[in-house]
């Protein structure tokens, strides 16, 4: 079964806009989805409906059920936003035990995952530094990594490469590649980059604005060449 579906969901904002016309769409496991398309064509909208940020006008979005009966929640789902909001007075190895601290995991129990998700994004030399001495890639690497320490089975990508320079950017690209290769959680990834979404999905969903709304999927069975 899928992970999520969304069914026909739309979504008015207050002062009228309707910034998503009914999207549907299932994410499975271990798919690579990307959101295609100009600004305001809705990308955004889906994602933080998806992730639980905002709420829908209309429509459907189901979970599936893990195997303790429990419908997917917070700590299955991770976001990557475009700016990775760490925590300036806090070292890198501190940011990334956040969402587990906020789960009640003490520091020391909460070590050998932080440990293990920082050599993930390639960070472990890191984990005693201060955000300010990081680069703007570096930055991301940290909030990919707190994103994963709870090891969800979907990860919310809001143009997270966006600001960044662009050999960051294919380094990034590559080595999210790999980690989600290896690690099997699902990827929804929105981006204005056509490149991108070539090169990182199995799928993507291409949109339109004024209003919001999916006009194409394109599934790329047999991936442009990986690695
Ligand atoms: P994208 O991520 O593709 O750039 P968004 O989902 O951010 O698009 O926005 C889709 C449309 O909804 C745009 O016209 C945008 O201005 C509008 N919009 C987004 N957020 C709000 C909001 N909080 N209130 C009103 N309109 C909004
Ligand atoms: P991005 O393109 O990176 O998604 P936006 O500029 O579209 O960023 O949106 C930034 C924030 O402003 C979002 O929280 C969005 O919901 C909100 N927003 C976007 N457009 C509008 C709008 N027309 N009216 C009110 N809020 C908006």
């Amino acid at each position: 079964p899928p992970l999520v579906s969304l069914r026909q969901v739309s979504k008015r904002f207050a002062n009228g806009t309707l910034a998503l016309q009914g999207m549907s769409l299932d994410c499975g496991e271990h798919d690579f989805i990307s959101f295609l398309g100009p600004s305001g064509c809705g990308k955004s909208t889906a994602l933080r409906l998806i992730a639980g940020l905002t709420r829908s006008s209309s429509g459907e979005i189901a979970w599936s059920r893990t195997n303790s009966g429990a419908s997917t929640s917070d700590r299955e789902l991770g976001f990557v936003f475009q700016e990775p909001t760490l925590m300036p007075w806090a070292k890198v190895f501190d940011n990334v035990w956040l969402p587990l601290k906020l789960a009640g995991m003490s520091r020391d129990a909460a070590a050998p995952v932080v440990t293990q998700v920082l050599e993930m994004v390639g960070l472990s030399r890191f984990a005693d530094v201060y955000p300010r001495e990081l680069s703007g890639g570096m930055k991301m690497r940290v909030s990919i990594a707190r994103a994963l320490v709870t090891r969800p089975r979907l990860l919310l990508m809001d143009e997270p490469f966006a600001a960044l320079d662009e050999m960051t950017r294919i380094k990034l690209n590559n080595d999210l590649l790999s980690i989600w290769r290896e690690h099997r959680f699902s990827v929804i990834f929105v981006t204005h980059s056509v490149y991108e979404s070539v090169y990182l999905s199995n799928r993507i969903v291409v949109m339109a604005p004024r209003p919001g709304r999916v006009v194409d999927e394109i599934r790329i069975d047999e991936p442009y060449p990986r690695g």
